[in-house]
């Protein structure tokens, strides 16, 4: 099969390696050159675990290239799949589809012979219509099926994800369309990955109830995690607790800063709006949204309180910027509204990240980037722990101690054990564990 991946980021270069890595001839596209010059030198615009031994491989096989020459490559297509971003759009919430839409206008005027244009950005309920009708409108004469196909992976474990997905999601509504896709597919469906062939509508939307769920998930137990601060519980002896019944499943019960990223929150969004629209509001997601958003500001309130109720002049160190570990992306971070908060309580910031730290220069003014956990530890007046990264998960406690101005930590991911550290001279305080009380929204000294 000829693949063509419009888009060539997280999605679109890890699903087009991965499918020229099934066999498939694919030609990654975009339309920053930039990109595309960084990857014909062999370097990687992202930062993902094993892609780029696996980019060099399949180009060395001459299997994938890349291009900013959308036309020529679309030409050739059996398959051209839109995987180009599809973020908030400002005022509404709604997905903002400019680039979906520009995307198949390209698309429609290169088309020859019968081709399958696949929708892999995540797009609302009807954009399928839309694409088909914008490409109909421009190019009458065009044999085409347009598809959905939800994409699910995760950065960080995206190569592993593609390869071995929990399952795929496939919307047509025709059958040329859906034989294709399953050729597409076939390696994967030797490896007896479920595939889910329903229509178009179907499948875009099973995206959007995917995400709202697994947020709905964090958010829950967020809130345990504050209840349990109140009453005196543990969050994590709570959730195993609840997630050893196969009912519930113990992925995604882990107490933290919120959710943050490329995904959650703009597809929580979206789905909200898009209910409003159809006049059938799900207003538990609306619930999720709004809990999440203070959520993050609390966290600032909650390392305040850890200072002893005031950050002015102090020097707070944030160990970990990007939303998650084993990825450089910083879109909708914790990270970001903390250090704000943080900020305009009076702190200085220093911080550091193994892959975050260029792309959070251009987010956040004022911060000291350091070289390592220790550098930026050095003169703090806390540690703040808020992405998970190993490089974090076994500091030296002596060292760490010995460079900081006050032995206080705040460990929002609850890496490490209270005990432990405490026995190490720290004043440790972590999410949803007895000791560790969270602000009350009516904590005045606290307040940022
Ligand atoms: P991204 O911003 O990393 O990549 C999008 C790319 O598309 C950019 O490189 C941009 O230059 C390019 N582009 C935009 N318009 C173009 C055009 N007309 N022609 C050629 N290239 C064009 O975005 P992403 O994170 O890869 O997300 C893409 C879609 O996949 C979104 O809808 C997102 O919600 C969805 N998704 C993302 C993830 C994830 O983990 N990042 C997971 C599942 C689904």
């Amino acid at each position: 099969m000829h693949i063509v991946m419009v888009g060539s980021g997280y999605v679109g270069l890890v699903s087009g390696t991965c499918f020229a890595d099934f066999g498939h001839q694919v030609t990654c596209v975009d339309n920053d050159a930039g990109k595309i010059d960084l990857l014909n030198a062999g370097r990687m615009p992202i930062y993902e675990p094993g892609l780029e031994a696996l980019v060099a491989e399949n180009v060395r096989h001459g299997r994938l290239r890349f291009s900013t020459d959308l036309a020529s490559a679309v030409a050739a297509a059996d398959a051209v799949f839109i995987a180009v971003g599809t973020p908030s759009r400002r005022g509404d919430g709604f997905a903002d589809l400019s680039y979906v839409h520009a995307a198949a206008r390209e698309i429609a005027h290169a088309l020859k012979g019968f081709t399958v244009v696949v929708t892999k950005s995540t797009v609302p309920v009807g954009t399928g219509d839309e694409v088909e009708r914008i490409i109909r409108n421009a190019r009458p004469d065009a044999e085409v099926a347009v598809v959905s196909n939800p994409e699910f992976l995760r950065e960080g474990a995206a190569i592993e994800d593609f390869k071995r997905p929990d399952r795929i999601v496939i919307g047509a509504d025709s059958e040329r369309g859906a034989a294709i896709m399953a050729e597409i597919y076939r390696p994967l469906y030797l490896n007896q990955a479920p595939i889910l062939y329903t229509d178009r509508r179907t499948a875009e939307l099973t995206k959007y109830a995917a995400n709202a769920f697994l947020a709905t998930k964090i958010t829950f137990i967020n809130e345990i995690a504050d209840l349990c601060e109140q009453v005196g519980a543990n969050v994590q002896q709570v959730a195993r607790g609840i997630g050893l019944d196969n009912r519930i499943g113990s992925k995604f019960l882990h107490a933290g800063p919120g959710y943050g990223g490329s995904c959650f929150p703009k597809d929580t969004l979206a789905l909200v709006k898009t209910a409003q629209d159809a006049g059938t509001p799900v207003r538990l997601v609306e619930t999720v949204v709004s809990v999440n958003d203070q959520r993050k500001r609390a966290m600032a309130r909650k390392v305040i309180v850890a200072c002893g109720g005031s950050v002015r002049e102090k020097t707070i160190a944030i160990l970990g910027l990007t939303f998650k570990p084993n990825t450089d992306d910083m879109r909708d971070a914790p990270s970001l509204s903390i250090i704000t908060g943080l900020q305009d309580g009076g702190a200085k910031i220093r911080a550091y990240d193994p892959e975050g730290m260029e792309a959070s220069r251009a987010l956040l003014s004022n911060v000291t980037y350091a070289g390592d956990a220790y550098e930026c530890a050095t003169g703090a007046d806390a540690v703040v722990i808020v992405t998970e990264w190993n490089a974090f998960r076994a500091l030296d406690f002596i060292r760490l101690r010995a460079v900081m101005t006050a032995p206080v930590m705040v460990d929002l991911r609850n890496v490490y054990k209270a005990e432990d550290l405490k026995r190490r001279g720290f004043r440790y305080t972590g999410v949803g564990q007895a000791h560790s009380l969270s602000p009350t929204p009516d904590d005045e000294h606290a307040t940022v």
